[in-house]
């Protein structure tokens, strides 16, 4: 007999809600991570889409420790002496539809693998799973420093350069063009200035701004500007086939970011009070791996499962649903007694039927997009800033009417590029 039904592999976004709907409906079920504590190693931008965790628990917001519900959006393409920005807000960001919050990952995910200790799976952090137990194909349990630990079912959720997909279903490592790095500091500034900066009404509200262009210093990527109750996070996230191409290291591409003239007035003033790095997925749909087989399932980020579309990402709404599937799809297996891959087939379809798979399926030509239209990074940029100069510079020379000021404008990017790229960008959106 197994030492456990279910093992779970990390307590992130996806480890703590499998192991919740296991340990809820009464298997014994065991978290290892890595990190000493839950969180301990993780990062995002970070905007929570709630919609996912609002299904697994509906009274969330008593006691999950949201930083600012985001009412107010902003994109602005920047070049290194302009930024042309949409901003937008909207009555609907305040209905449950549009629910999302900022968080910091060291707050949220330890409060994540509090309910699924509560409702009785047990966690050990501080040791990383090295390796999978197989039983001839089918896994069978893992291996974690001195100890071998068994169990039925075995739970993926380890994120992003996961190091044992490979052993699960044979998953390749990621490709430069799959993964992106990102960097992020939290900047610390008394909660009315974030509020007055931001222009929202006190700090149970908050902004979210993303950024293309210069922050990534033309390269492929964008940056991400994220208020928390007291604290601003500020990053940059670049994709790493394109970074090894730069001639500036990625945290002088932050420092830069962060000194530029649009962004410099609305950090002025504030601490640096944390730094950190961390891989993250965009390969898309194209570069899942298999999600089931024998004795184990794959959930989260190991998996791909994140969305860059430009104007979003997402990557935890999207854990948390896979989470949820698979520790349903894992119960039901192991109620009817069979964790062959054939058993748990349930969770593939439960995703297949979730917005998981669809918006992975209706977003997989972005990441090419992206990858392949290097002027969105520069030449755009450059360009929005340039049409706006001859819009708002007024200095006593004769008006000249805007189709002859802006067409010399259009004619430097060839109108061929520009309509080519807008009709790639709106086939992958
Ligand atoms: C810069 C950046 C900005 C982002 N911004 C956003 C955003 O604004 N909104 C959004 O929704 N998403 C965002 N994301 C993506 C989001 O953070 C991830 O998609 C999400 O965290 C994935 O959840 P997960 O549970 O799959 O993995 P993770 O949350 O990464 O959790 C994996 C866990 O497994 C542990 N682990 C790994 N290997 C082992 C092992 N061998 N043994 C034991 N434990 C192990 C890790 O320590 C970790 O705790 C961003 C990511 C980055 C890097």
């Amino acid at each position: 007999m197994a030492d456990f039904d279910a093992i779970v592999v990390g307590s992130g976004c996806a480890g703590p809600v499998a192991a919740y709907e296991l340990a809820r409906g009464g298997k014994s079920v065991l978290i290892v991570e890595r990190g000493n504590f839950p969180g301990a190693k993780n990062m995002s931008g970070g905007r929570l889409y709630a919609h996912s965790l609002r299904q697994v628990f509906p009274d969330f917001t008593s006691s999950a420790p949201l930083e600012r519900r985001i009412t107010r959006e902003r994109i602005s393409l920047l070049a290194p002496d302009s930024c042309v920005t949409i901003e937008a807000s909207d009555q609907a960001m305040r209905t449950e539809r549009g629910e999302s919050y900022s968080v910091l990952r060291a707050r949220f995910d330890p409060w994540l693998a509090e309910r699924a200790e509560e409702a009785g799976a047990e966690a050990i952090a501080g040791i990383a799973v090295e390796s999978l137990l197989k039983d001839g194909s089918r896994v069978s349990g893992v291996r974690a420093g001195d100890d071998e630990i068994t169990a039925d079912v075995v739970i993926l959720a380890d994120g992003v350069n996961s190091l044992l997909s490979a052993q699960a279903v044979g998953a390749p490592r990621p490709a430069p063009n799959q993964v992106a790095v990102g960097v992020k500091q939290v900047v610390e500034l008394p909660a009315q200035v974030i509020s007055d900066r931001f222009q929202v009404a006190d700090e149970s509200e908050g902004a979210a701004w993303l950024f293309v262009g210069d922050a990534t210093h033309g390269r492929v990527g964008g940056g991400f500007l994220y208020t928390n109750r007291d604290t601003i996070s500020v990053g940059l996230v670049a994709t790493v086939a394109d970074l090894v191409k730069a001639d500036t290291p990625v945290y002088q591409m932050l420092e830069d970011f962060k000194n530029h003239p649009a962004l410099a007035p609305v950090l002025a003033g504030g601490k640096v009070v944390e730094h950190s790095g961390h891989l993250v997925a965009e390969g898309g749909f194209d570069a899942m791996p298999p999600l089931v087989a024998d004795g184990v399932l794959l959930a989260g980020e190991n998996a791909m499962m994140c969305v860059n579309a430009g104007y979003t990402v997402r990557g935890m709404d999207l854990a948390i649903a896979a989470g949820m599937h698979a520790g349903q799809a894992a119960k039901a297996a192991l109620d009817a007694g069979d964790t062959s891959a054939e058993g748990l087939a349930g969770y593939k379809r439960a995703l297949q039927d979730s917005f998981v798979l669809k918006d992975l399926r209706t977003l997989r030509r972005f990441p090419a997009f992206m990858e392949h239209t290097s002027r969105m990074f520069d030449t755009y940029p450059e360009l929005a800033g340039a049409v706006m100069r001859e819009l708002f510079l007024v200095d006593g020379r004769p008006v000249r009417p805007l189709r002859k000021a802006v067409m010399p404008i259009l004619r430097r990017v060839g109108l061929g590029h520009l309509a080519s790229d807008a009709l790639r960008g709106v086939r992958a959106l």
